[in-house]
């Protein structure tokens, strides 16, 4: 078997591509701006990798395309913040560039498992969320954080609408997939990163956490290792059993507040006796979300996956609990941390 991964490089893909090669004989190809994630899985003699931007690189994709027996379009950008403050390109980036691959896909009759997101259930009461019954509830216009959610909203009904003309796919909702690899704790802009390496790199930047609007919203949070076993059985397909289905992919029983997580993460880090002075000084504050992300954004206050329909289809459960997740994530970040960044200067945030 061979998989076309594009993005390659990001969260998902570094990850799902990482195990792939570990467990199992299958081909990859993969395509991303960046290498740095994958550096390590370069000389794998499995895996083919093509440094480039997909919207670029067509002719690179569409070869790669009727070559493969699987296509995973991964590019995207993923960041409430950036919903907000460049909708265009998160429309352009998720709406337009996947919509090229949905074509070639239905174009060189290809099976696409294509990542929809919890985003598109929006600010639905349901607890849980199930994949068929949920309605999907998103603000007006001008809160510009929901142009997300409603490209892949849209992107799901196409590919929908297409199976029902043979297309063979999947569609995955990963619910706050965290893990080593997501966004840059390096990274210093207010929102640049989701919230985990936001709150890692404000500590060790000695900025404050900051809580939008309290913290007490609540998401149920999935290690990547347990959204990667998911992605394999949907890759494996035994029996067709995940062929023209919609699945959340999530942990309902990681669900946690904003606040919850601050909180474990500070203790997480006081484990390690180099830094407790630095965590036994972080402050928490409130801040509204106005404050922090301006006039165009709206929260989710609950976020539970319904996950039935993929334990029963694939026989797939989540096993990692989120202390064993924020255990693993410090432990890997203070063994990979840049020390420059305690040189930077405070910046009162
Ligand atoms: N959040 C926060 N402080 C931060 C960053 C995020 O309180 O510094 C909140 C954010 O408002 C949201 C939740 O944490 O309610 C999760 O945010 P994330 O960016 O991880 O993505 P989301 O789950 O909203 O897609």
């Amino acid at each position: 078997m061979k998989i076309l991964i594009l993005g390659i490089n990001g969260f998902i893909g570094s990850n799902l591509s990482r195990s792939i090669l570990e467990s199992t004989n299958w081909k990859v190809s993969g395509l991303d701006l960046r290498q740095n994630n994958i550096k390590k899985m370069l000389s794998n003699k499995n895996l083919t990798f093509h440094l480039g931007d997909v919207n670029q690189e067509k002719e690179w994709v569409i070869h790669e395309i009727l070559t493969s027996d699987v296509v995973i379009p991964l590019t995207a950008i993923a960041t409430p913040m950036s919903y907000i403050k460049n909708p265009l390109s998160v429309f352009q980036s998720v709406f337009e560039t996947n919509m090229y691959i949905i074509k070639e896909c239905v174009r060189q009759k290809r099976r696409i498992i294509f990542p929809s997101t919890s985003e598109v259930y929006g600010m639905c009461d349901d607890l849980p969320f199930n994949e068929k019954n949920s309605q999907l509830v998103l603000g007006p216009i001008h809160k510009e954080r929901w142009i997300y959610s409603c490209s892949k909203q849209l992107l799901d009904r196409v590919i929908w609408a297409y199976g029902k003309e043979g297309l063979p796919f999947t569609l995955f909702r990963p619910f706050n997939w965290i893990g080593h690899g997501q966004d840059s704790i390096y990274n210093p802009k207010k929102g640049g990163s989701r919230v985990i390496p936001q709150f890692l790199g404000n500590i060790l930047r000695k900025e404050p956490l900051q809580l939008v609007d309290g913290g007490e919203q609540k998401r149920s949070f999935t290690d990547i290792k347990d959204g990667v076993n998911a992605l394999i059985k949907i890759i494996r397909n035994d029996s067709g059993k995940a062929n023209g289905k919609i699945f959340n992919i999530g942990n309902p029983k990681n669900n946690a507040s904003i606040k919850e997580v601050a909180n474990m993460l500070i203790h997480s880090l006081r484990a390690y006796p180099e830094y407790r002075d630095l965590v036994s000084n972080v402050k928490i504050e409130t801040v509204p979300k106005e404050d922090f992300y301006g006039s165009g954004y709206q929260d989710v206050q609950q976020r539970i996956p319904d996950i039935s329909d993929i334990q029963e289809s694939l026989n797939w459960s989540p096993s990692i609990p989120l202390n064993k997740s924020i255990e693993n994530i410090t432990s890997y970040m203070i063994k990979n941390i840049d020390h420059k960044i305690f040189e930077l200067p405070v910046t009162g945030y």
